[in-house]
Formats: structure tokens, sequence, C-alpha cells
């Protein structure tokens, strides 16, 4: 086989971080291609159909302490957002042991300490990815708040916000009837709000993601429509992305295909603890007497962010594997939190999305280069992948040429889940690829 063009870079997907890294790599002067199955911005993606927020202050992981005893609880409550698909648990059950392990002090801090430097910088992250391109025009500044129904309740919450109050960010408070001057829809049953300044949001993702690919096309980037099913390597090295149509040659690759990623890394040998968490939106078109600014509902632990096309109310956890279509009971949920948090709230028409949120067991996403195969991985960013996206990238083109983000990569080693066999992997690769030739 040719020898691959130098600093030819394949990434595979087309998602926010996915592009995020081509857009930082062509800056960087290195040629690329991006391949995904879908156009970029479809439906498929997490990147579409999230609730938008650039959630600076986002640090803490869903596995709090104390969620062990409490969860059996919150999945028999038809009211908590927390939904299982039973048939699915046998799968489920060898990731969710890991998950829950982390679910003690100790790792939630941990834990939020490794998001926090993905995070925190996401408005001038996502400034800097959109500066002279006409993607600039979905980025929003605003404030984001958390809606409880009291004080007592706010207070409840006080290990979430000692987290975020670690990692640098402190909410204003609002109570009594200046909940009503800021928010003039919301019940008032809701009568405090902790309301953190200078975040933003994207006021349609979708076309956020196909605009930042145009971007990447007009700095010299080729598409290919096409789904990866393996690699091809020399000397330990990658040397080619394989898709059913063509091997393309290449001298690095950015898996960033979200939660699908599990299933390529797998070809390297590299078994990832990795799930989908699935989330659900409802997009509600000519909403009145909704919120004015993106609002997180704690009481029905969904975001309500006034978007382009309509209010989008977005949230719900559920374990079901990727392969099974929409449920109805956390839809049904959905729309009940959204009737009791705006009573006068009314709309024209509702569209509602499943999408999957690529979940890794301990919730930080892999960020580095998986065992010196040039195969750098960009996946696992759990609920802050729109937020953290556009920093992902940036340090992953900076792995790519060698230009170092200052920043600790420990926390995100793509190697953290089986250091045994990380020196198997590309040996394996070669003897199989061998094997094929011969
Ligand atoms: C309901 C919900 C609400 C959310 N709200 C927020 C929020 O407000 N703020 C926030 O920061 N985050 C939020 N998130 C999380 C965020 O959306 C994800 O973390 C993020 O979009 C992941 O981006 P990604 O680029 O890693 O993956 P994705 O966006 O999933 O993109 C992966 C791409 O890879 C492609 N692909 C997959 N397999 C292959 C293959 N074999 N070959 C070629 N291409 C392939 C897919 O087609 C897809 O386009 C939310 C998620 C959900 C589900």
């Amino acid at each position: 086989m040719s020898k691959p063009d130098p600093q030819h870079v394949v990434v595979v997907g087309a998602g926010i971080v996915g592009v995020s890294a081509a857009i930082w790599l062509l800056r960087k002067g290195v040629d690329v291609t991006i391949v995904d199955a879908q156009a970029p911005g479809s439906e498929k993606a997490a990147s579409f159909g999230n609730a938008g927020i650039l959630a600076a202050c986002s640090v803490a992981p869903v596995t709090a302490p104390g969620m062990v005893r409490k969860s059996p609880k919150m999945l028999l409550d038809p009211n908590f957002p927390l939904f299982l698909r039973w048939s699915y648990l046998p799968r489920l059950a060898p990731w969710l042991l890991k998950y829950l392990s982390n679910a003690n002090d100790n790792d939630t801090r941990r834990i939020a300490r490794g998001i926090a430097p993905i995070t925190y910088d996401s408005m001038e992250q996502h400034r800097a990815l959109t500066k002279g391109t006409a993607a600039a025009q979905w980025l929003t500044s605003s404030d984001y708040s958390f809606v409880y129904p009291n004080r007592a309740a706010f207070e409840a919450d006080q290990y979430t916000w000692m987290l975020r109050k670690s990692a640098g960010f402190e909410p204003e408070l609002i109570e009594g009837s200046a909940v009503r001057e800021f928010e003039p829809n919301l019940s008032p049953d809701l009568k405090l709000l902790a309301v953190m300044r200078d975040h933003g949001y994207i006021r349609d993702p979708g076309s956020y993601i196909a605009a930042l690919a145009r971007a990447a096309e007009d700095l010299g980037a080729k598409f290919l429509k096409a789904d990866v099913s393996d690699f091809t390597f020399e000397d330990g090295r990658v040397s080619a992305v394989v898709t059913r149509d063509e091997t393309l040659s290449c001298s690095h690759v950015i898996l960033a295909a979200g939660v699908w990623s599990g299933a390529l890394a797998k070809k390297l040998g590299l078994s990832v603890p990795l799930e989908t968490e699935r989330g659900y939106h409802i997009e509600f078109s000519a909403p009145v007497n909704g919120p004015r600014t993106p609002l997180m509902l704690t009481t029905g632990k969904f975001v309500a962010t006034p978007m382009e096309n309509g209010l989008r109310c977005a949230g719900i956890v559920e374990f079901g594997g990727l392969q099974a279509g929409s449920s109805k009971a956390p839809l049904a949920l959905l729309r009940r939190k959204v009737k009791e948090s705006f009573p006068a709230f009314s709309f024209e028409g509702e569209k509602p999305w499943l999408g999957h949120r690529p979940a890794p067991s301990d919730s930080l996403p892999l960020i580095g280069e998986i065992n010196n195969t040039g195969i750098i991985a960009g996946f696992g960013h759990h609920h802050i992948g729109l937020t953290a996206g556009p920093k992902t990238g940036r340090i992953l083109a900076g792995i790519v040429t060698g230009q170092w983000e200052n920043i600790d990569l420990a926390a995100y080693d793509p190697m953290r889940f089986q250091t045994h066999f990380q020196n198997r992997i590309p040996a394996r690769r070669d003897n199989h690829q061998a094997k094929k030739g011969a």
C-alpha cells in the first residue's frame, strides 16, 4: 500500500466534536477529510437534538453520592425522568455497575474536576471556533437559570452547587415576586431562580453543525458521506480508514463518532464501557407564554430553551440501547412537566426526538491518542458535548500537530479502562491485516 499523505487527517463523525476538530486542523494548515454516514447536522447525531445550552457551569455528573440507594425509587416513580427498558438490563448491567461505582463523594469530585477544564470557557471557545463563519449567527449570549419550587429545594441541592462553586460558578438568587418579573410565565409554585450569568446557547443546533461543516469545506475540507467500518495499519500506525466503497489513506484519524465510537474502538481491541444515555426533546412550534431565557426546571429535570423554530424542551435519561425506538412514557412525562411549569403555555404543533448521549461509565470523555496508533479518541461527552465540543476539537487538533493546549489530559486518557491490554492493540491489528493480505 502506498504511503499515506503526510498530515492527511480523517475525522470520523461530523457532530460538534468532529466539525470542531476539523476546523482547528484546517486552520493549522492540515488536510482534512470528514466522513459521516449522515449529512452534518442531521437528526441521528446528539449534536442535532440537544437543549442547546453552553453549560459552562455543568460540572456535576449524574452519578451523585447516594444514587445507588435512591435509583430503584427513581425508576419506579412515574414522575421522575429516569427510565429503563427492562429487557435491556442484562446488556446494561456490566456498564451500570461501573457507572454506579462512581456515585460517591471522592469520584464525584474527581469527575467534576475533570469536566471543568473543558466546559468553563465554553462561550469563548464557541466564539473562537465560529469567528469569521456563518455559524456565528446561531451563538447567543444569555443567562442560564435553575428553577426551584422554593429555597428548601435549592438548599437540598447544595452538593451540586458546591461542585459548581469549586469550578468558579456561583448563582445569583432571585426569589418571590422578582421571579415573575424575570420569567413572567413560570408557575407561581416555582419561587426561586438560581441564575448563572454569562452563559449562552445555540438557537438551532442542527443548523449550527451544518454551518460549521460548511465553514470546514470553505477552508478546504473534503466531506465523504459513508459509514466507517474499519481501519488498516502499517507498522502499528493507522494508514487508512475503511468504508464500504473506499479505503481512505491517512496519517491520523480523529475518532469522533459519538456513542457509535465504542464499536469502532473495539476494532482496535479497545473495549470502552460506553453506553447510550437516551435523551428526548419536544420542539413546540409557535410557542406562546413560554420562557424568555433558557431554564433548567429542576422539578422535572428538563431544559426549556427558546429556539429559532420554537420552544425546545429537552431532558430525560433512559437506558435501553441504540436499537429500540422511542418510548411513550418519557415523552408523556416531558409534556406533563412543561404544562406544570408554564400553566398558560400554548403552541401549534410539536416534534418529538430521541437521541443518544455518549456515556462512558466514569462520565469523563476520552480525549487522546489510542496507544500510539495515530487514532485519536474524541468522544464520550455525555451531557456536556455541545458545551465542550469546540474546546475538545481544539485539543484534538493540538494532539495531531503537536501544538499543545496548556491543559492536563490525564483525566481523559482513552487507555484508562484497560491498562493490561495496552501494548497488544496495534500488534493484533497488524497480524489481522497481514493474514487478510496473505
Ligand atoms: C436530550 C439531550 C439534550 C442535551 N443537551 C445538551 C446541552 O444543552 N448542552 C450540551 O453541552 N450537551 C447536551 N447534550 C449532549 C450533547 O448533545 C452530546 O454530548 C454531543 O452532541 C456529542 O457530540 P459528538 O460529536 O460526540 O457526537 P454526535 O453528535 O452524536 O455525532 C456523532 C456523528 O458520528 C456519525 N457516525 C457514527 N458512526 C459512524 C460511522 N461508523 N461512520 C461515519 N460516521 C459515523 C453520526 O452519524 C454522527 O453524525 C444533550 C444530549 C441529549 C440527547
